[in-house]
């Protein structure tokens, strides 16, 4: 998705990008070949990551070249045209791209990982995923790396029941470990992320409903989201640019939909909900609600013998995409209740 959006005129595509690989398990690499700007001759790749004791020297390179080798890939490593750097770092090195200071620190996850801690002119990002509390050296060492940081992405693959017990020493954590170090830190916002793949959009809603509950700005990652820092001193926002949209059925019930807006003004309007399952819908919208904000969402149902009755259900918003009709979003909500 974000190789398909830089390529968009507005996509904020750049010639010269800085990717850091925190380390080298599947669902951290799986999307290399399949990244699209590696395929264009103008760009130019630096990557980050360590030197596995697996491994050895070139790690990072060496994990493309066995990704894209034959029978595992239609094309092989020539058909990459990017220029491509490849940069070892270690836990505990810092440096500099640009403007921006970059940190590493080790994370508690088997065969290693890198968490990394990006100080920015706008703000600091720190993206800690793949870590496991419980190790004290380590917990301090992320304490140290998420420190203050404005965004704080942390991993919450598992919940903190699973995390005490079937799935200990797996190398995770909870929206839970996550909420306590957000506040030991002072983190502005806290990212929870690698949900489980055997969690259900319902069940990722409701441990973020849980971290939103102890800690004020929360967001549960999705595919396609956009962070942004620094803008106008005001709490950070995510939201969602245009994407894919799935196959839904069709069906029609006038609703009453009410909620928040993206400048956090409350509003309520009508509607048609056109799309609709068990889970969710995508409704029409004149409002611009919040990505993530609550809606509620009041149903006409065809009753009995034609009688209409009505059905209130509670939902939040997943996705915002541009509607059919100009003026109008489609607004994709998970509902919860
Ligand atoms: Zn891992
Ligand atoms: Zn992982």
């Amino acid at each position: 998705m974000l190789g398909n959006r830089w390529a968009t005129p507005s996509g904020g595509g750049n010639h010269e990008t800085h990717i850091f690989v925190t380390h080298y398990h599947w669902d951290h690499i799986q999307g290399i070949p399949f990244f699209s700007p590696l395929y264009a001759e103008n760009n130019e790749f630096h990557f980050y990551s360590f030197r596995s004791k697996f491994l050895g020297r070139d790690s990072l390179k060496q994990v493309f070249e066995a990704q894209m080798a034959l029978p595992y890939f239609p094309v092989d490593m020539s058909a990459m045209n990017a220029k491509r750097k490849f940069k070892e770092v270690d836990g505990g090195d810092t440096f500099k791209i640009r403007e921006n200071k970059i940190t590493a620190r080790w994370l508690n996850h088997p065969q290693g990982c890198l968490g990394f801690r990006i100080e920015t002119p706008a703000g600091t990002v720190v993206y800690a995923t793949d870590n496991e509390p419980g190790d004290p050296k380590l917990d301090e060492s992320l304490r140290e790396l998420a420190e203050g940081a404005d965004i704080l992405v942390n991993d919450a693959q598992f919940t903190p029941e699973q995390l005490n017990t079937t799935r200990k020493g797996w190398g995770h954590s909870s929206w839970q470990e996550g909420v306590r170090l957000a506040r030991e830190v002072g983190a502005k916002t806290l990212v929870l992320f690698h949900h489980d793949p055997d969690s259900t959009d319902r069940m990722v809603d409701s441990i973020l409903r849980q971290a939103r509950d102890e800690f004020d700005s929360v967001f549960a990652a999705s595919e396609g989201m956009v962070i942004t820092v620094g803008e106008t001193g005001d709490n950070v926002q995510a939201h969602m640019p245009g994407m894919r949209t799935t196959l839904r059925r069709e069906a029609q019930f006038r609703a009453k939909v009410t909620g928040v807006t993206e400048g956090g003004k409350e509003f309520q309007e009508e509607t048609v909900v056109r799309d609709i399952s068990l889970q969710g819908a995508l409704i029409s919208l004149q409002n611009m609600p919040r990505l993530q904000s609550e809606l509620q969402v009041t149903m006409e149902t065809p009753g009995e013998d034609g009688l209409q009755s009505s059905m209130q259900l509670k939902g939040y918003v997943v996705r915002i995409d541009a509607g059919a009709e100009k003026g109008q979003s489609a607004v994709g909500v998970v509902f919860t209740d």
